[in-house]
């Protein structure tokens, strides 16, 4: 009898937890995002992600790709997202943010990457630089395994401020996303901004960040490549000379280099490269504080 009655008992204690959980609402900590819904292909984006605690750890879930965030103190915080006009395709992409911690939560929203028309280029360039010789062939590959693995590497703190600080104060010779070709042979589209500078001029971080490398390649020349945190890099190409030290922290406006002609060029000028989780995006969108155009 009383191991029946303890039985129901239990029973009864059961239910009323269980119900308990169904029944009476919990005020769950929450986490909101905002973002476009729709964004033109080749473009950054800003997120911001709010919670009622702070942000201490975040992971970002974008196209296939993933960043995670740490040291935030503070319950809000807006990080860097884009599409590449190479990489991307028109369509719906998911975006996943994840507070990590000992009660996780997770939010997810899809947003709509949208096609857009790029106008073509044609320029002349010795034969060499759009079909290497075989003997520069092992080369090219060393440098483009070693620049996916630099823009591979999203570092957890972020040195990014908006607007973006003009590295030169020249116009725009060459939009981002021209779809390119080099003595009348299709090649990858332009994944950069080409910005008008004479032989020497100083050219200045657009933003603070560490070089996560500084190197003379074949394409881009002598180059400097900058960590902005989160996955974010600016790239400096075609310099005539560089001047920072790999590992160096840099200021934004800090002259990183000299412009030049060195790799694969038609004259000097600055190209000015932006990539966000190893995709390349127009870098014109953040020079005025404004993320979408
Ligand atoms: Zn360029």
């Amino acid at each position: 009898m009383m191991r029946g009655r303890a039985f129901f008992f239990m029973l009864l204690m059961v239910s009323v937890m269980y119900l308990s959980v169904v029944a009476v609402p919990v005020q769950a900590a929450q986490l909101r995002v905002e973002c476009p819904e729709v964004i033109g292909i080749g473009l950054p984006f800003v997120v911001k992600v709010e919670s009622d605690e702070p942000l201490d750890k975040i992971r970002v879930e974008w196209a296939g790709k993933a960043l995670q965030a740490s040291g935030q103190k503070s319950s809000s915080m807006e990080f860097l997202l884009g599409t590449d006009v190479m990489k991307s395709k028109p369509g719906t992409e998911t975006l996943r943010i994840v507070k990590l911690g000992l009660s996780p939560l997770s939010v997810e929203t899809s947003i709509l990457i949208e096609d857009r028309k790029f106008p073509e280029q044609r320029l002349t360039v010795p034969d060499e630089m759009v079909t290497p010789p075989a003997a520069v062939q092992a080369r090219i590959e060393r440098e483009t395994a070693e620049i996916r693995k630099v823009l591979g590497t999203a570092s957890p703190v972020s040195h990014l401020a908006l607007p973006l600080i003009r590295p030169v104060p020249g116009d725009v010779s060459s939009a981002y996303g021209l779809t390119r070709y080099f003595n009348d042979q299709a090649r990858n589209p332009h994944r950069g901004l080409d910005l008008k500078a004479a032989l020497g001029d100083p050219v200045h971080a657009a933003a603070a960040g560490q070089v996560a490398l500084a190197a003379d390649h074949y394409y881009g020349g002598r180059s400097v490549f900058l960590d902005h945190g989160l996955g974010v890099y600016s790239v400096y190409m075609h310099l005539n000379e560089i001047s920072v030290r790999q590992g160096e922290m840099i200021e934004a406006g800090q002259v990183v280099g000299r412009a030049g002609e060195t790799g694969r060029v038609t004259g000097p000028h600055l190209h000015l490269g932006l990539y966000v989780l190893d995709l390349a995006v127009d870098p014109s969108a953040l020079f005025f504080g404004k993320a979408v155009q």
